[in-house]
C-alpha cells in the first residue's frame, strides 16, 4: 500500500523544493551536508525517510543486441502479451534513450536519497538486457515501495514536442483508480513548474492514460510513466542531450515524487 497522502505534510516543506527546481539552472545551496555525489545539488526539502521509491529507466543498453530474448512475449496485465522490451529511441545525432533514462534515473536517485528516500531502481547498469516489462510492472510492490516511476523519452516526428505522463486506465486495481492518477498530476505539475512544455501531440494536459502497458497495468503501488521529450526534436535533442538539461529532468521529477509523498 502506498502512504496516506497528506500522513507526512510538512509545511512549506514543498514550497522549498519548488523553488529549487524553478530556476532550472545552479540549485539553492544546501546546509546539510550529504554523502552523496551531488550534494552540492541535493534540494533542501520534506523529509523522505521511511519512503520507498522505484525508479524504472526505460529499455537498457544490451537490448539491440539480445532480440530473442527482447522480443519474446510476456503478460501485459490484461490477458494479453506484448514484446518484453524494446530498444527505446535516440537523437538524430546518435544519443539514445536507454542511456537518457538511465542518466536521469541515477541524477533523481541521487536527489530523492539526499533527501532520505529508499530507491530502488529496476536494472543495475545501461549495458545490460531488459528487464522485461512485466517485470518491471511488478517491481514496485516487489520491492514494497510506495509508488513507481518509469523514466521514457520519445521518439516522434520532428515537429512533435512536450512531455507527457501515462498512467494505466482503465484502472485495474484500486492504486490505478486514484493515487496513480494524482502521482501522474504530481509529476505533470513539476514538469510544468521546472519549465518543460506538455506534449502538442499526445495525450492532454501533459497526461496520457494508456491501457496497453504492462509496466503500468502490472503496477499494484501507485506507478506513473514519464515521457520526457520527443528526442527527434531539435530543442528537445539539445536538451536531453545536456547535463544541465538531464539534471532539470530529475530535479522536477524528484520535486514531483516528494509532492505526492508529502502533500
Ligand atoms: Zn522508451
Amino acid at each position: 500500500m502506498y502512504a496516506p497522502r497528506r500522513a507526512l505534510l510538512t509545511a512549506g516543506a514543498l514550497v522549498v523544493l519548488v523553488a529549487c527546481s524553478a530556476g532550472g539552472g545552479q540549485p539553492a545551496p544546501r546546509a546539510a551536508p550529504s554523502p552523496t555525489p551531488v550534494a552540492a545539488s541535493a534540494p533542501a526539502g520534506p523529509s523522505l525517510a521511511g519512503h520507498t521509491i522505484v525508479l524504472d529507466p526505460g529499455h537498457n543498453g544490451g537490448n539491440a543486441g539480445a532480440r530473442a530474448q527482447v522480443t519474446r512475449p510476456v503478460p501485459d496485465g490484461r490477458g494479453g502479451t506484448k514484446a518484453c522490451n524494446s530498444t527505446g529511441t535516440s537523437t538524430d545525432a546518435g544519443y539514445t534513450e536507454h542511456a537518457f533514462n538511465w542518466d536521469v534515473a541515477l541524477r533523481t536517485k541521487a536527489r530523492l536519497e539526499a533527501a532520505g528516500a529508499r530507491v530502488v531502481l529496476t536494472r543495475t547498469s545501461d549495458d545490460g538486457v531488459g528487464p522485461c516489462v512485466d517485470e518491471r510492472g511488478k517491481a514496485g510492490q516487489a520491492a514494497g515501495a510506495d509508488l513507481m516511476v518509469s523514466l521514457h523519452a520519445d521518439g516522434s516526428t520532428t515537429a512533435n514536442s512536450g512531455f507527457h505522463v501515462a498512467y494505466s486506465a482503465p484502472p485495474l486495481n484500486p492504486a490505478q483508480a486514484g493515487p496513480a492518477v494524482t502521482l501522474a498530476r504530481d509529476l505533470r505539475d513539476a514538469m510544468v513548474a521546472g519549465g518543460f512544455r506538455v506534449s502538442d501531440y499526445v495525450g492532454r494536459d501533459g497526461l496520457s492514460p494508456r491501457a496497453d502497458l504492462g509496466g503500468l497495468n502490472l503496477a499494484t503501488v501507485p506507478a506513473a510513466l514519464v515521457e520526457c521529450a520527443n528526442m527527434r526534436n531539435p530543442k528537445e535533442a539539445a536538451l536531453v542531450s545536456s547535463p544541465d538539461g538531464r539534471e532539470r529532468y530529475a530535479t522536477a521529477i524528484a520535486t514531483g515524487i516528494a509532492h505526492f509523498l508529502t502533500g
